[in-house]
C-alpha cells in the first residue's frame, strides 16, 4: 500500500486532485485509419468481442478465431497484414470491417491510459493520430473519463 504523509503542508498545498487535461482535449477523428496500420501491434480481444465480431460477420466463433485472431502472451490478438504495412485484418479501404462490433481497445483510442499519462505523451499519440489537433473540438474532462473507465 502507498503511504502518504498527510501532516506534509507543502504536499497538501500542491496536491491537485485533478489530471492534468482537467480543461479537457482537442480531438476529432478524420476517419483517416491510421491507427488500425502502419506498425506491429497488438489488438487485444475478449471471448466476447470475439463473440460479437463473429456474430456481426455471420461465423462460428471458432472459424472467427481461427481465421482473424493470434495467441499471444496468453490472449487474443487480432492478426495483422505485415506485408500490407501492418494493416489490422479488418482494415479495408481505411474503413472498419466489424466497426459496429470493434473491440473496447479501439473503441476508447486515444483515450488510453499511456496516452493521457502526460502531456507529453499525449503529444506523442499525436504523432500517429490526426484527430489529435489544436484545430479539433474541445472534449471535455468528464467524457475523457468516462472513456478511460469503459
Ligand atoms: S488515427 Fe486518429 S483520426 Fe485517424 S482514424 Fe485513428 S483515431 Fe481517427
Ligand atoms: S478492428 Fe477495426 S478499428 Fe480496430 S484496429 Fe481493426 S480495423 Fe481498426
Amino acid at each position: 500500500m502507498l503511504l502518504v504523509d498527510m501532516t506534509c503542508k507543502s504536499h497538501k498545498d500542491n496536491f491537485d486532485p485533478f489530471p492534468w487535461y482537467k480543461g479537457g482535449l482537442r480531438f476529432k477523428c478524420t476517419g483517416c485509419g491510421k491507427c488500425c496500420t502502419g506498425f506491429p501491434g497488438y489488438v487485444w480481444v475478449t471471448e466476447e468481442e470475439m463473440a460479437a465480431m463473429a456474430s456481426l460477420l455471420n461465423i462460428s466463433v471458432d472459424l472467427f478465431k481461427r481465421r482473424y485472431t493470434r495467441i499471444r502472451e496468453g490472449r487474443y490478438s487480432l492478426t495483422e497484414k505485415v506485408s500490407q504495412n501492418y494493416d489490422c485484418v479488418f482494415l479495408k479501404d481505411k474503413k472498419c470491417l466489424v466497426y459496429e462490433a470493434r473491440p473496447k481497445q479501439c473503441r476508447t483510442f486515444p483515450w488510453w491510459e499511456e496516452n493521457l499519462e502526460s502531456e507529453e505523451s499525449w503529444k506523442c499519440a499525436s504523432q500517429g493520430c490526426e484527430g489529435i489537433s489544436e484545430e479539433a473540438p474541445l472534449v471535455p474532462y468528464d467524457e475523457i473519463e468516462r472513456n478511460l473507465k469503459i
